[in-house]
């Protein structure tokens, strides 16, 4: 089978519970926090849980590349304050680690936010937007060029947003000019969140705007770097640069969306990760995903 659907799954009580908890709802693939993502510090794994890990892990018969673990909510890899860009560096080269520890081989995050106040007047004029963001966009690569060299074996793998406040990646512009400042593209990828394409202005209701949509991802990112997905209905409509998320048929994405990604050959062979808002739902929307396949 070609596509690896699951969930975003707790791991609370220990890592390797969120391979049990995927197993349990008929999941292919998960995503996890590896550590408690409301915080800066984790402790190290320790042998004991190395070992539970591993030993599910290998049970449940779900491949390393079909897991995508999520980085902390704190970490702004393009913080305009020095110190404060320093932490999250400093965090994110753990994050990966963590990953390189458990067999990982890919980390989402979100690329991060100017935090730059522009004036009404400022944020009416697109040339002096591009300025602020792309200087950001330029420090998110440097922060990503620095992260890579001291680890190894784990991909970054950029989350496209919704471009709610000042968060980047909202266009896929975003992510193609920090590709092509990352130096080594072969650990460098992109993880294309279905809520917030569509929130940030990308169609993906119908066949032909669909078509559209991933024809310029195509064009402007390539789909060689699409590293995972998250498959998500939306609240708020199209182009309202608001991330809320919600399940799958009941926002306004609707059900054709799903249907045409469960049958791309784009999104074969990487992790699908539902993280709508109903998780007593996903066992039955994990199933709904595999039945649209033709
Ligand atoms: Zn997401
Ligand atoms: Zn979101």
């Amino acid at each position: 089978m070609a596509k690896f659907v699951g969930a975003h799954t707790s791991a609370s009580g220990g890592v390797y519970n969120a391979i049990t908890n995927a197993q349990e709802i008929g999941a292919k693939a998960f995503a996890l926090f590896t550590k408690n993502q409301k915080r800066w510090d984790a402790k190290p794994f320790d042998a004991k849980t190395l070992d539970k890990w591993f030993e599910t892990l290998e049970a449940s018969g779900i491949q390393p590349k079909h897991i995508l673990p999520h980085d902390s909510y704190l970490i702004n890899l393009g913080h305009p304050e020095e110190e404060k860009l320093q932490k999250s560096r400093t965090a994110f080269i753990d994050e990966l680690q963590r990953c390189e520890i458990l067999g990982l081989d890919r980390l989402n995050f979100h690329p991060g936010s100017h935090l730059v106040k522009l004036s009404a007047k400022e944020k009416k004029d697109p040339q002096r937007v591009a300025e602020v963001e792309n200087e950001c966009l330029d420090v998110i690569a440097e922060s990503i060029n620095i992260a890579l060299d001291k680890t190894s074996g784990v991909k970054a793998v950029i989350e496209n947003t919704a471009g709610q406040g000042t968060n980047l990646g909202y266009k896929f512009e975003h992510l193609a000019r920090i590709i092509d400042k990352v130096e080594d593209k072969s650990r460098v990828g992109v993880c294309i969140d279905t809520c917030h394409m569509f929130t940030a202005g990308y169609d993906i209701r119908t066949r032909e705007a669909y078509d559209k949509t991933w024809g310029d991802f195509d064009r402007i990112v390539g789909r060689e770097y699409l590293s995972g997905m998250h498959i998500n209905d939306s609240k708020p409509p199209l182009g309202s640069r608001v991330d809320r998320h919600h399940s799958l048929g009941l926002g306004e994405i609707g059900l054709d969306a799903f249907k045409f990604i469960m049958n791309d050959e784009r999104m074969d062979d990487i992790p699908l990760v539902l993280e709508t808002i109903d998780e007593s739902i996903w066992k039955d929307e994990i199933a709904l995903l595999y039945s649209f396949v033709d």
